[in-house]
């Protein structure tokens, strides 16, 4: 039985219980955060931190809080390995239901763990590319939270499932943002794109860390406005997060992108990531 975190406390999951009025059941009115750890190494922990602190800003909930600490002795405790690990914390449960709120509510902290694969022990053949449609983005224009409201995220990930690929990719005035519940990434001629960071994407931390290893090894990128024709145009397209990676992506709405094969700039940054990867583990990153 997995253990899980609950307001202080490393339960068993089946005793993990919330009240019926807490907010973020009634109204989503909460921000998360998933942290991948790798043989109990927690990868870019400190930056998902800081995003998890924006978000809990953004929304004005207070809750300051050793997340290392929590999230370390629950991943220990559940036996250290490669573990994806949510962690979700909730406006708290008002004992009714009121879209106004008090400010003095205790918040709800909620962690638990899942398996995952180590993608960085994988070699670049053991990496699936996939295939995405291009969908409207209907999500509200604070994307920048990572809040819990995933209603429009889900909607069009399980319409691309339907429809037999595996990813969304999210359009808003002709502009692309990302994916839904991924960043999104241009190759064309040996120079790297992705949209602008905004309130309309979610700073991805795996975004972050290809653009400081694209600064570091002279591959030339831009952060600009992505619209379709520049998407087909592309010769390379690729998706990132912080569980899956960098996932190439050969084919948008039916046309093959590039060559239809995972490209040379995606291999590159893959073993970039490997290496960073490594060095993390080593405690040298
Ligand atoms: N964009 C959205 C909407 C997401 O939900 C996610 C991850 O869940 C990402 C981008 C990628 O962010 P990260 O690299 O921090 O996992």
């Amino acid at each position: 039985m997995n253990t899980v975190y609950l307001n202080g406390e490393y339960i068993p999951e089946d005793q993990a219980k919330i009240s019926v009025f807490d907010r973020g059941f009634l109204f989503g009115d909460s921000v998360y955060e998933v942290i991948p750890f790798y043989q109990g190494v927690g990868f870019r922990l400190q930056e998902h931190i800081d995003r998890l602190n924006h978000s809990l800003r953004a929304v004005r909930i207070s809750c300051e809080m050793d997340w290392a600490q929590i999230l370390g002795d629950l991943v220990e405790k559940n036996g250290g390995g490669n573990l994806s690990v949510y962690l979700q914390i909730t406006r708290g449960d008002a004992g009714k239901r009121s879209h106004v709120y008090d400010e003095g509510l205790q918040p709800t902290v909620f962690a638990c763990c899942s398996e995952i694969k180590d993608i960085w022990q994988a070699g670049a053949d053991d990496i699936l590319p996939i295939k995405a449609m291009v969908m409207e983005d209907l999500r509200w224009h604070r994307c920048d939270i990572k809040s819990t409201c995933l209603l429009p995220n889900i909607l069009v990930l399980q319409q691309a499932n339907d429809e037999g690929v595996q990813e969304a990719i999210l359009s808003r005035d002709d502009r692309l943002t990302e994916g839904s519940a991924c960043n999104l990434f241009l190759v064309k001629r040996g120079v790297l794109f992705t949209p602008k960071r905004s309130s309309e994407i979610l700073g991805g931390i795996t975004r972050e860390l290809i653009l400081e290893l694209a600064d570091e090894y002279g591959i030339q990128y831009q952060e600009v406005d992505v619209d379709y024709d520049r998407l087909l145009a592309a010769d390379e397209v690729w998706v990132s997060s912080s569980t899956r990676g960098i996932i190439p992506v050969i084919e948008v709405d039916g046309h093959q992108i590039g060559d239809g094969n995972k490209g040379p700039m995606w291999h590159k940054m893959f073993e970039l990531f490997v290496t960073f990867q490594r060095k993390l583990m080593r405690g040298t990153k």
